[in-house]
């Protein structure tokens, strides 16, 4: 039978790592490359009252359509986190999303048409290149150092191309590099977006989990003329597999997410968004973070410690202020890929940076995952790690 695929089905193919690393689904392989947040912190106890707390209180109404736009008291609680970070929003400026992955397939919908213009970080978040694809952009990288994106590189990006739909930016301990983008290059950011009239996505999943005091302000919260677009998601502070997140953004941007929303599921689940409702009001969120920072932190310190004494001079690292990933940069000549075949053989997997490009190739970089791995596997799986890397760089 013919298939009758659509170009983009016939071009949405999974890629070579990805197969490698279905292997490493078992419990014998130390996982760096997963993006799994820690599953010891998922509210199993909590989550069985609260289910019967739903059903009690809401019954039917917790199983029946919702409205596309989500629970209004999920978006006041929304409404108030983004208070918290300096972003005044009315209910109409925030939808509720099945993830931030759907308001990155959105954000696609609603802007993207082939051969459009779209900058992003290089590196970026694999799933966002694999949201925007299938839309045919053209993406434009732009440098990063160890405060973000190199501003200057931006601008001259945005001058030669003045039809730059939006610039996609991580600022928070960026996946996967671990990178925090610094206030003033914020505050750059937005000066740029204005001056140019670009649109920026801005995805944190991650801001509150920092492990430097406050986390900084989104770049949103400088905005003043309603062109930044705000994705967040309850996956890294409750848990990923309910699917809540949201998008806050000018009412007339929002609208149209909505209404392109509804052709792809109508609404976000509701008993998902009852569940993060009840367990807000019942657990105390200040409290939640503190817990899931402490336990992120010590989990990027033991990383941190293993690597600086088992991973050879050569290799450089970051050292990410909050979030889930450390990047490692190899020296030149070593291929992630080949060094990702061996550590298989020893049973630890992580992602060769390249997976995380949208458009060059750089086949030297890795990330690696600290928060869905426990301690003493971390220990393990890094001295692995950098015993097949000296013995890579020895070759
Ligand atoms: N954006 C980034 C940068 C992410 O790292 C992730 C999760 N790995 C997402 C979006 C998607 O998160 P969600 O679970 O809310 O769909």
């Amino acid at each position: 039978m013919e298939m009758k695929f659509s170009k983009r089905a016939m071009e949405a193919k999974a890629s070579e790592v990805r197969e490698l690393l279905k292997l490493t689904d078992r419990a014998d392989v130390i996982a760096f490359g997963g993006g799994l947040p820690a599953e010891e912190v998922f509210p199993v106890e909590e989550m069985i009252e609260i289910c019967k707390d739903i059903l009690i209180e809401h019954g039917t109404r917790s199983m029946q359509y919702s409205t596309t736009e989500g629970n209004n008291q999920i978006r006041s609680l929304m409404q108030e986190i983004m208070k918290e970070k300096g972003i005044t929003a009315e209910l109409d400026n925030i939808l509720v999303t099945s993830g931030s992955q759907q308001g990155l397939d959105l954000t696609a919908k609603v802007f993207i048409e082939a051969g459009d213009k779209i900058i992003c970080e290089k590196p970026t978040y694999m799933a966002a290149i694999n949201a925007f694809k299938p839309f045919y952009p053209d993406f434009l990288e732009v440098e990063m150092d160890e405060e973000g994106i190199v501003i200057e590189e931006l601008e001259k990006l945005v001058k030669e191309n003045p039809d730059v739909k939006f610039i996609y930016t991580i600022p928070d301990y960026q996946n996967p590099t671990g990178i925090t983008m610094s206030l003033e290059r914020r505050k750059q950011m937005i000066d740029i977006a204005n001056r140019y009239d670009v649109l920026i996505i801005e995805d944190n999943p991650y801001s509150e989990i920092s492990f430097a005091g406050e986390p900084l302000p989104p770049i949103k919260s400088f905005d003043t003329e309603g062109r930044v677009i705000y994705l967040s998601t309850f996956s890294k502070l409750v848990c990923p597999g309910f699917r809540i997140g949201w998008v806050c953004g000018k009412q007339s941007i929002i609208n149209k997410y909505g209404l392109l929303k509804q052709g792809t599921d109508l609404h976000t689940n509701i008993f998902s968004q009852l569940q993060i409702l009840h367990f807000f009001k019942k657990y105390n969120r200040k409290e939640r973070i503190d817990y899931i920072k402490g336990i992120y932190k010590r989990k990027r310190d033991v990383m941190l410690t293993a690597i600086e004494k088992e991973f050879p001079k050569e290799v450089s690292y970051t050292t990410p202020v909050g979030g889930m990933f450390v990047w490692i940069t190899l020296p030149e000549k070593i291929k992630a890929k080949n060094l990702l075949e061996k550590a298989l053989k020893e049973n630890v997997a992580f992602v060769p940076g390249d997976a995380f490009y949208a458009k060059s190739h750089v086949e030297n970089t890795i990330r690696l995952n600290y928060s869905g791995v426990e301690e003493d596997k971390i220990k393990i799986g890094i001295k692995k790690l950098g015993e097949i890397i000296r013995n890579e760089i020895n070759l």
